[in-house]
């Protein structure tokens, strides 16, 4: 049983949609996608909607629709079982990158944000011709017959707050971040890492006000009963992001923060996240300093060592490093410069240094899109690293990294 659900009564009137997160519960319950999407839907008067998980599945709405965080999950769309003839839809960041991988499975695509979309077209819903209607409301992209366009982006303030945010009411240690309220502050990014895929998804970054995210603490804290707030944003560059922690602290809620922009964090950043009673920092210097303005993050080593200081002096008990391999023009002497970075970063720091190394993945409408992945020269690169660095790293499976590849740049994948 879960709680805190949103209670509807049904009538013989009421329309139904499901929502499919293709993978499994315990990692999905901490996406915010499919509970944005419960909320939206169940505060409409006349319809009702379910969460469905690859391991939780009751879908018996003719109306469906999935959301894609990963590629990986596309092998998951074959175990999602739907009633015959139901009318399919995806969204999602790897669907916002390339729909067209899966316009085989999909009746119709929700690019952009669902928030004011998904209202709108649920109006003709169910109406003869229900895809003839939507197909020209911008964000709705159906293969054959239109061309994708975005939904317009809103501001956040003007759009409800997803604050049911359903748990189970007992939790195993695979929900790794225990029952949380999930606190979305932003959404886009500032920054332009070439790399990364978040403008082909946020075209520019909005911010809500402090104001707001104020009331949505206390209220999604009420309604929710959570004592720790998880912080979802690319990189939490929010303008009030200290009276936002603040904030947490004088209602005594734990929290945790995402991956640390090190260019925008100071030590009164640091003291605050551990008084929020976060134990690890979590940053991504990502190579060497020399290479790093090629991919559009141009900060020195210095800043990481300053900040590595500052972790040692509020005694955190851990913090994770993340680098990338076959970045476009690595050389071996990057490698090595990489290697010697992340040695003086573990000299430096006191406590537990994790390190994760791990496979760029050219992700399309990146700058980076044309860029290959070789597995053989990145295995290269790998043992390369492996051969010289003095510290254990942590690496995922090249073949799954290569499979994400390949997904994301496919066309009309097959699954059978
Ligand atoms: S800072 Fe993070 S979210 Fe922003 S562009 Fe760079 S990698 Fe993407």
């Amino acid at each position: 049983m879960e709680s805190p659900l949103i209670k509807k009564s049904w009538n013989k009137s009421t329309n139904t949609l499901d929502i499919v997160y293709p993978n499994l519960y315990y990692g999905g319950v901490y996406c915010l996608a499919p509970i944005i999407i419960y909320n939206i839907v169940n505060n409409l008067p006349s319809w009702l909607c379910n969460r469905n998980f690859l391991d939780k599945q009751n879908i018996t709405s003719n109306l469906v629709g999935f959301t894609f965080q990963y590629e990986l999950d596309y092998y998951n769309i074959p175990k999602i079982k739907t009633k015959a003839n139901s009318i399919l839809f995806a969204g999602g960041p790897c669907i916002n990158q390339n729909p067209e991988t899966l316009s085989k499975y999909f009746d119709f695509f929700l690019l952009g944000e669902s928030e004011t979309l998904l209202p709108k077209i649920l109006q003709y819903y169910p109406s003869k011709n229900f895809l003839d209607k939507i197909a020209d409301f911008k964000g709705i992209y159906i293969p054959g017959k239109n061309k994708p366009t975005k939904a317009p982006l809103t501001d956040l303030d003007k759009i409800p707050y997803p604050i049911y945010q359903p748990f189970p009411e007992k939790i195993n240690k695979d929900f790794v971040f225990g029952k949380v309220f999930i606190l979305e502050t932003e959404r886009g990014c500032p920054f332009n890492c070439k790399f990364c895929p978040i403008h082909s998804f946020y075209e520019k970054v909005r911010y809500r006000s402090l104001k707001n995210i104020k009331n949505i603490i206390d209220q999604g804290i009420k309604i929710n009963q959570r004592d720790k707030v998880v912080i979802y944003s690319p990189s939490f560059t929010h303008p009030a992001k200290k009276e936002i922690l603040q904030y947490l602290i004088e209602k005594n809620l734990s929290f945790s923060v995402p991956s640390l922009k090190a260019e925008i964090v100071d030590k009164e950043l640091f003291s605050l996240i551990k008084k929020g009673n976060q134990k690890t920092l979590t940053l991504a210097p990502e190579c060497n300093e020399s290479l790093r303005p090629s991919i559009g993050k141009p900060i020195k080593d210095e800043i990481f060592f300053q900040l590595i200081d500052y972790a040692n002096e509020l005694k955190f008990e851990s913090i994770k490093l993340y680098f990338m391999v076959n970045i476009p023009n690595q050389t071996q002497n990057d490698l090595d410069e990489m290697i010697q970075f992340i040695g003086k970063c573990n000299q430096r720091f006191k406590n537990k240094l994790y390190v994760s190394i791990n496979s760029f993945v050219p992700k399309p409408n990146t700058v980076f899109s044309d860029h290959t992945f070789n597995k053989k020269e990145i295995e290269k690169q790998l043992n390369y690293i492996k051969s010289k660095l003095k510290i254990k790293f942590k690496t995922s499976p090249l073949r799954i990294a290569e499979k994400e590849y390949q997904l994301a740049h496919t066309k009309n994948l097959d699954l059978i």
